[in-house]
């Protein structure tokens, strides 16, 4: 029998651990990354949960290229309160350096037998009857009976996938966090700072959120992300800003600052057609409050694969594939249309009041809780709950107006995100489809 042949586009770690799976059960995987191997991720350290390994029937990455994660300290943007999220269990959540653990995928998969093509840019899909059949590259059409785009948030594939399957193209620039992230010496002599990651909420009055830290390498970690754009001017200053903030904080870079772009929105509405299906940013895979995505790449990777094998599925389309998507929302799409709801809320909401609901008790720290990355976190809001705050927020008129309408949307987006049909009927997912993007459409 013919092995399947399967493209992975883009060496992220979504497309690195369903390449591994497949490989592993006899489908003939080939990833194509643009850039050279020494080149790929970024130099610096991401905040994930330990035990995805473990749920992804992974090894560890090598001991010395993770720390335990300091927690999060949110700060009100008049920087006179902050609010903590819930503190797990040591090394429940770890620092883990970018380059090793694409390096240590990449290596499972390169002994798997996956066929891992550096310097190799694709052009474009290749699409014959309303299915994608393969990629171009260099000009030269390569077939392959699955091509999973794992090509970050900036896809230019969405958009050759065919018009009638749905796939949107591009996110808007309310979607996505421009970012600045650099690493500079500690200033000898200094106090160590609190070591939890303390992060400026609408630092400086922006729509947006900075932070400086001293990560547990001894480097003074900054960075400044806005939503929609963030000029170098801005940059300077908010980095100036904190400068003069952090007596820790030295201006002797350790090494070049770095760009990046951070997907903050809820899932892409149809991540699957004939022949093709998109895993981590490309589809909008990444926590909208914080901008993590490792951990939900990693485990719709594993879903998708352990779809197909479990589906047995050799032919893929649409229809046979739809069942990962429908399992991606039920376990974490859903509750990340709640989550960017509440984000877009938080962004947006009169600083005055912010700086009010930080310090008024009617948010605790718990309930930070409810927007971290643990889903296993057994804190609810029970009716008891709702009623204090409700008690506190009368106080303030406005915080009710501007409350009340965001979480019934926030927990609009949910249902309608969970109500995703469980079977591939195309009328019913068209119609699921104009709801699900007029709520993320219709929001600032
Ligand atoms: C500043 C910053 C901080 C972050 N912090 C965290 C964090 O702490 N925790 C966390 O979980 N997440 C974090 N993220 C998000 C995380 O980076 C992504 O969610 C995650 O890496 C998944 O991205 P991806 O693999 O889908 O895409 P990417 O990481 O963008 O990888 C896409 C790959 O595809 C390649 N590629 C693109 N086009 C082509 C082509 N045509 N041909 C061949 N190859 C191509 C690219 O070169 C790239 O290697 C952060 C992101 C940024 C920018």
């Amino acid at each position: 029998m013919n092995r399947k042949t399967i493209a992975v586009i883009g060496l992220g770690h979504g497309g690195l651990v369903a390449a591994l799976k497949l490989q592993q059960r006899g489908f003939a995987v080939t990833i194509f990354e643009q850039k050279p191997r020494d080149a790929v991720g970024y130099p610096w350290y991401d905040d994930i949960r330990a035990d995805v390994f473990d749920f992804c029937g992974l090894p560890m990455p090598p001991r010395d290229c993770y720390t335990d994660k300091g927690k999060r300290l949110f700060i009100s943007p008049d920087e006179q309160n902050s609010l903590r999220v819930p503190s797990g269990k040591p090394m429940e959540e770890i620092s883990i350096d970018r380059r090793a653990l694409l390096r240590h995928l990449c290596a499972l998969c390169e002994d798997a037998g996956v066929c891992v093509r550096f310097r190799t840019e694709v052009d474009s899909l290749v699409v014959k009857q309303n299915r994608v059949c393969g990629v171009t590259v260099d000009g030269k059409a390569l077939p392959f009976d699955l091509v999973i785009d794992a090509s970050g948030l900036f896809s230019p594939f969405r958009a050759q996938v065919p018009a009638s399957f749905g796939v949107q193209a591009n996110p808007r620039r309310s979607d996505v966090m421009v970012a600045w992230r650099g690493f500079f010496q500690w200033t000898p002599g200094t106090q160590a700072p609190d070591p939890d990651r303390n992060i400026y909420i609408k630092h400086q009055g922006s729509v947006g959120l900075s932070w400086c830290n001293l990560n547990d390498r001894g480097e003074v970690d900054v960075f400044v992300g806005r939503i929609g754009g963030l000029s170098p001017e801005e940059k300077d200053a908010a980095v100036q800003a904190l400068y003069r903030n952090h007596d820790f904080f030295s201006d002797v870079p350790l090494r070049d600052g770095q760009w990046g772009y951070i997907s903050l929105r809820g899932p892409l509405g149809m991540m699957v057609a004939d022949g093709y299906c998109t895993v981590g940013d490309s589809a909008f895979m990444t926590m909208p409050m914080m901008g993590s995505g490792i951990e939900a790449a990693m485990k719709a990777g594993l879903w998708l694969a352990q779809h197909i094998f479990e589906h047995a599925v050799t032919d893929f389309t649409a229809a046979n594939l739809w069942g990962w998507q429908v399992r991606y929302y039920k376990e974490l799409g859903a509750r990340y249309a709640f989550v960017d709801m509440v984000k877009r809320w938080v962004l947006n909401i009169d600083v005055d009041l912010l700086n009010w609901l930080f310090g008024c008790g009617a948010v605790t720290n718990e309930d930070m809780g409810l927007v971290s990355t643990d889903p296993d976190n057994p804190y609810r809001l029970t009716a008891g709950k709702i009623a204090q705050k409700v008690a506190i927020v009368l106080q303030k008129p406005a915080v009710i107006r501007q409350t009340a309408f965001r979480m019934l949307r926030a927990a609009n987006a949910k249902r309608t995100a969970n109500a995703i049909p469980p079977t591939y009927d195309r009328a019913k997912i068209d119609r699921w489809l104009r709801r699900y993007n007029d709520l993320l459409k219709n929001e600032a």
